[in-house]
């Protein structure tokens, strides 16, 4: 049964697209490079399903509990579950568990924690690691300065598949605002690829909001 929810859902996600499609030619990329993120904190099962119908597979949450009770409640459909804000060393084999991707990995005892919960599960999720560019106190992500340590715990973690890094730039008026950071990030990973790293463990880069994505 079709719903107006459906409607304004679908309409909603072919504009992103479209937009995204254009931003990717004009950086003379791929469109199909690029994974787009829905982020469903704050929605309800029903918007979720709503994307769903309309084609959408990657959902983004930023709260593991408030995650759980939608993972479980829309089992029935083949999704792909991304966490995207802070996790709580006591909630890693929750997160181990339900997440295919976890995106805010940021501290040593963090990838050691989801390792070894991934491992008794018998899981493999993708990780990224949150990178704390602008020294923001009240945000998280790693430092610069410990960057190569985390990065290394992860690539040398079993049960995890490291493959890239995440920025949550401080807050942009203009959505141009956010590119420095992106550049600086960008050129983060090139650096820690000259230094060793495998490129495919750090191909992928999550970067900024709703605001600034064609950025
Ligand atoms: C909430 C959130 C987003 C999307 O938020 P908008 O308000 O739509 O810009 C993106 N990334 C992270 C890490 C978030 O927590």
């Amino acid at each position: 049964m079709s719903r107006p929810l459906d409607a304004g859902i679908a309409d909603n996600l072919s504009h992103v697209r479209r937009r995204l499609e254009a931003a990717a030619h004009r950086a003379h990329r791929s469109p199909s490079d690029i994974s787009l993120v829905a982020v469903s904190k704050t929605f309800g099962v029903d918007a979720i399903r709503s994307a769903f119908t309309a084609g959408h597979r990657v959902f983004g949450e930023n709260k593991v509990q408030e995650a759980l009770g939608k993972i479980a409640a829309l089992s029935d459909l083949d999704l792909e579950w991304h966490l995207i804000g802070h996790l709580q060393t006591n909630k890693s084999k929750k997160a181990a568990e339900s997440f295919r991707w976890i995106e805010s990995v940021d501290s040593v005892e963090l990838v050691q924690k989801l390792d070894a919960a991934a491992s008794q599960s018998d899981r493999r999720p993708a990780v990224l690691i949150q990178v704390d560019l602008a020294g923001e106190r009240t945000k998280h992500g790693v430092p610069t300065n410990s960057l190569k340590e985390v990065v290394g715990a992860a690539h040398d973690a079993h049960a995890l598949d490291l493959r890239g890094l995440m920025l949550v730039p401080p807050s942009p008026r203009l959505p141009e605002d956010s590119r420095p950071w992106f550049r600086s990030l960008r050129s983060i990973r090139d650096t820690l690829v000259d230094d060793g790293v495998p490129g495919e463990c750090l191909r992928d880069l999550s970067m900024g909001m709703s605001h600034d994505f064609e950025i």
